[in-house]
């Protein structure tokens, strides 16, 4: 039986036109997520497969597969949260709109929202190869930080918990934008479901634990 399944879309494939259009987030959606879905299903059959039989040649690539294809299952899962139509979506989190310990803890972490928001563009718009931009909350600080992550699993910090996610991937921009990644990572900004992030962002903090703990 399967561990992992695609979740369902909260809207529907033209939502976030006209920064994005409904081909990408349909192909991206059934075609690229459900891939991950079921890449990090078969690789956990693979490796019980392995201890079953105690054919340990391939650990390697299964341990590597393992965590591309659920870092992939977990990241697409945020990212289609992370986004509305661009009637409720953009602009800047505010304490007037309820998301205000999310607007403070930018503001603490970055200096402004003006320079978190520079960062996180230019970390998502710079990825070499395929990868994400991430906002994170890293819970020994407790503060914010920006991640810019390899393909979907590499250059992160351990225990940090992604809050908001631009996928940079060619396949999350290129059927409408080409070859100008900039351009989507900006358009990006105009379908950001501020009340979701500032509900991450609650949650890690909730649920974050001191990663040195003493014995
Ligand atoms: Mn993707």
């Amino acid at each position: 039986m399967a561990v992992y399944t695609l979740p369902e879309l909260p809207y529907d494939y033209a939502a976030l036109a006209p920064a994005i259009s409904p081909e990408i987030i349909e192909l991206h959606h059934d075609k690229h997520h459900a891939a991950y879905v079921k890449g990090a299903n078969d690789t956990l059959e693979q490796l019980a497969e392995a201890r079953d039989k105690e054919t340990w040649g391939s650990i390697n690539g299964l341990e590597k597969s393992l965590a591309f294809h659920l870092s992939g299952h977990i990241l697409h899962s945020i990212y289609w949260q992370n986004m509305t139509g661009p009637k409720d979506g953009g602009g800047e989190p505010l304490a007037a709109d309820g998301v205000g310990g999310l607007a403070d803890a930018i503001a603490e972490s970055f200096g402004s929202f003006g320079a978190f928001k520079a960062q996180l563009t230019k970390a998502s718009a710079t990825t070499q190869g395929s990868g994400w931009g991430v906002l994170a909350y890293e819970p020994v600080s407790g503060r914010l930080i920006v991640e810019q992550i390899y393909d979907h699993q590499g250059n992160v910090g351990q225990g940090s918990t992604p809050i908001l996610v631009f996928d940079a991937w060619e396949h999350a921009f290129y059927l409408q934008y080409k070859n100008q990644k900039v351009d989507f990572i900006e358009a990006m900004w105009a379908v950001v479901n501020w009340q979701d992030v500032a509900r991450r962002y609650a949650a890690a903090k909730e649920r974050a634990y001191n990663l040195l703990l003493a014995p």
